[in-house]
């Protein structure tokens, strides 16, 4: 199984010359388990740059796993090559809602006057489903889909190919009203998503001080984040969902923030655009675009 990060930015996309290191798109990862078929999680504007590059790779079955409707995870769609395309296998999944079907919100979204074209005038006829209750086969990956503590219908997602798992929840409050170290696995939202995973991509949204002030707008601190990926006996955490006021400067303090609060083997990175992440028999790697590295200064010269 390869993953790799196309966005990881939360809320809005922030690029900006300090930004440059970890990326401006907001929320899009591929993830690739048998040839022919790749799964995506969300949509942000990531997506765009995903489209491209499937786009030359030639006609797939590609599955969207929305785990939210939040514009941050859903604005790429419109923008993905493959979605104007009526040579794909197209199929978008996400969060049942008793309101509206899924291609109902999507298409608040993909319609005037928020967007020219109408959701049902797209090329690539995208076939909506529910998110089941149970887990459910794509290719040979085992994919799960829980109900995870945000603002509205939100998913975690797990999945599992080859003896290894790589969990998503880039949008997650678990520690509302609750007091994370305290709880038993079973009443900790995410818990089942997460736990065990070789790999967690995890909302870090907020610093402990930033979180004081944004107590039910969905998102976890940095302490939040690792508690629940300790809790959840996870292999590695990827620090997921930057906030776009946060530098890369900045980002990489609140990593070693995370890495001096963390008990694991492999301390905890920032999720990065770029970002590959291989998971197999022989373990997992996780490698890092060289722009990533915290950068070092450079001598001038005369
Ligand atoms: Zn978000
Ligand atoms: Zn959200």
């Amino acid at each position: 199984m390869r993953a790799r990060v196309w966005g990881c930015r939360g809320s809005l996309p922030a690029p900006a010359s300090d930004t440059v290191r970890y990326g401006g798109n907001t929320s899009c990862v591929e993830l690739g388990v048998d040839k022919d078929i790749v799964l995506v999680f969300d949509a942000g504007s990531g997506i765009r740059l995903l489209g491209r590059d499937l786009a030359a790779r030639g006609s797939l079955e590609i599955h969207v796993l929305l785990t939210h409707l939040h514009l941050d995870h859903l604005q790429g769609l419109a923008f993905f090559q493959p979605f104007w395309s009526d040579d794909v296998e197209l199929h978008i999944w996400g969060p049942p809602s008793p309101t509206f079907s899924l291609a109902e919100r999507v298409a608040a979204y993909v319609s005037p006057p928020l967007f020219p074209v109408h959701l049902s005038d797209v090329p690539s006829r995208p076939v909506f489903h529910d998110v089941p209750d149970e887990p459910w086969m794509i290719g040979s990956a085992l994919v799960a889909g829980y109900p995870v503590v945000h603002q509205g219908p939100t998913m975690g997602y797990r999945v599992t190919a080859h003896q290894r798992t790589l969990a998503y929840i880039p949008d997650h409050e678990p520690s509302l009203g609750v007091d994370l170290g305290q709880l038993e696995p079973d009443w900790i939202s995410g818990y089942r998503v997460a736990e065990g995973a070789d790999v967690l991509l995890h909302d870090a949204q907020y610093s402990s001080e930033e979180y004081r002030t944004h107590v039910g707008w969905g998102h976890s601190s940095i302490d939040h984040a690792v508690t629940f990926a300790v809790a959840a006996q996870v292999d590695r955490l990827v620090m997921f969902h930057h906030d776009p006021a946060h530098t890369d400067t900045e980002l990489e303090s609140l990593r070693d923030e995370a890495q001096a609060l963390w008990v694991g083997r492999h301390p905890p990175v920032l999720a990065a655009e770029g970002m590959e992440l291989r998971l197999g028999p022989e373990g997992v790697a996780i490698d890092s675009p060289s722009s990533a590295e915290p950068s070092q200064p450079v001598p001038l010269s005369d």
